[in-house]
């Protein structure tokens, strides 16, 4: 212990000396403190376990050049970009939607200067940041209004608060939804104030389960699209506007929580069906919620489009305010939104929808290049192009199976599960999929700009 050399004494080493002309010295002063702590708790550790290691290295030099190595890490950013080969579009672990250029530059435009958030340019008077979505909503979907929160549990939350806290909403028992295990229905409901009334079965609820559901406690009815699971066999669900009929005889607002945002048929593109906004609206539902960053492929977000009326109280909920969104998501949204007013133009500008799109053609043209450079670089590796499937992801088209081609590679001297913790742990991280001791690359979810360097990363990672 009495050789373990003091912080003072590492800081005054070269390399660490370097370091500082290059990084606040308080990066280097705490890499310093965790080397010594970490050499001090091991050697308290092994006299506990009654063996001190015979040699061990505790020179300055050696502990410094770990504390730079530490001293390193700690001056990278924390968020970076990774490349996403694992093929699953919507991956909510990395970020879910990647942006359309066009919204990526917005976002550029407003961030280094001030804008017109919440300006009214024709008055001069203070404006409403919603003002640069809504019209863009109202005309996308056929509702009368529209307002933004953070994402789309926080829409259903304000909903739920506010026109139901202290009072009743029914909801079907086989749409009780749990998404990446934070959003649950029960609990969102619970959370807001309202009273869960679960009607029906978990396979089949009908009109009539609802109706019987009502009593003057009732607030609203409530329909949750089942975006991350399939019931199948004996089902039965009641269609949006049989229950958009019952709720408007007995004058009760109805809601319908749809998950993704989809403005497209997705029948157009071979996916399987999704529940369009514009649908849900045309059906008579009095409010509708989605996300930003799911199908939608714009920024994380939670749209809330319906009647002028409940959009109007929902807005003036004090909650509003605590889950505004910020100018980066108006400006990305109204961006991607812009985009959608002419479908074509969504599909191919839009990345979720490049790469749902992509047709087998063009990914076997991609796997096969990739394949071909790989094998260029990567010395004794087995490469295979192998027809694949590729996932939707992020809570959305769960049994979407959307044919792919991927790149096999089976690494010389490490095994697949090393390497792919190699190519995590790179610069770009990349991230891949593992199959039966393979790893896989999906040219879907690469953006075609990141190719040289995924190749780069590739070979760096499999000489080692
Ligand atoms: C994804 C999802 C949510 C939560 O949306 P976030 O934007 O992730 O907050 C809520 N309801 C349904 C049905 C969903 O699919």
């Amino acid at each position: 212990m009495r050789e373990l050399p003091a912080v003072d004494r590492l800081l005054r080493e070269p390399v660490l000396q370097e370091l500082a002309e290059i990084m606040p010295r308080r990066i280097i002063v705490a890499a310093a403190q965790k080397t010594v702590e970490s050499y001090r708790l091991s050697l308290q550790q092994a006299a506990a376990e009654g063996g001190l290691p015979g040699s061990i290295d505790l020179s300055p030099s050696r502990l410094a050049s770990e504390a730079a190595q530490e001293a390193q890490k700690r001056a990278r950013p924390s968020l970076g970009p990774v490349i996403n080969a694992s093929g699953t579009v919507l991956h909510t672990n990395l970020g879910r939607a990647p942006l359309a250029a066009e919204a990526a530059e917005a976002i550029r435009s407003v961030s280094e200067g001030y804008s017109n958030l919440e300006y009214d340019l024709e008055s001069g008077q203070r404006g409403s940041r919603q003002a640069h979505l809504e019209e863009l909503l109202c005309e996308l979907s056929g509702a009368e209004a529209a307002v933004v929160v953070n994402n789309n549990a926080a829409a259903v939350f304000l909903v739920l608060n506010t026109i139901a806290a202290g009072k009743e909403v029914v909801v079907s028992r086989g749409e009780l939804v749990e998404i990446g295990g934070s959003f649950r229905i029960p609990e969102v409901m619970s959370a807001s104030g309202a009273r869960l009334v679960e009607v029906g079965t978990t396979n089949k609820t009908y009109l009539r389960d609802y109706e019987a559901a009502l009593n003057e406690q009732t607030a609203a009815l409530l329909k949750v699209h089942t975006s991350n699971y399939h019931i199948i066999g004996f089902t039965a669900a009641v269609e949006a506007g049989e229950l958009a009929s019952l709720g408007h005889s007995a004058n009760i607002p109805v809601i319908a929580d749809l998950g993704s945002g989809v403005f497209l048929d997705l029948s157009r593109y071979n996916l399987p069906p999704e529940p369009r906004v514009q649908d849900a609206v045309a059906a008579g539902m009095d409010l509708v919620t989605f996300s930003g960053d799911k199908l939608l492929g714009g920024p994380q977000a939670g749209i809330i489009v319906g009647r002028r009326e409940l959009v109007g109280r929902i807005r003036r909920n004090q909650l509003a305010r605590a889950l505004r969104v910020d100018k980066f998501t108006v400006a990305s949204l109204e961006a991607t939104l812009r985009l959608y007013l002419d479908e074509d133009t969504a599909v191919q500008r839009i990345p979720v929808w490049r790469m749902l799109t992509a047709g087998g053609e063009e990914l076997q043209r991609r796997a096969s290049a990739l394949a071909d450079r790989l094998k260029q670089v990567c010395g004794s590796a087995g490469i295979d192009v192998i027809p694949g499937s590729s996932r939707v992801g992020g809570g959305a088209l769960p049994t979407a199976e959307l044919p792919t081609f991927l790149v096999a590679l089976d690494p010389p001297l490490i095994s697949p599960p090393a390497l792919a913790q190699r190519l995590r742990q790179g610069r770009p991280p990349v991230i891949v999929r593992l199959h039966q001791e393979r790893l896989l690359i999906d040219p879907r979810t690469i953006l075609p700009e990141q190719e040289e360097q995924l190749i780069e990363a590739l070979a760096r990672a499999v000489r080692g």
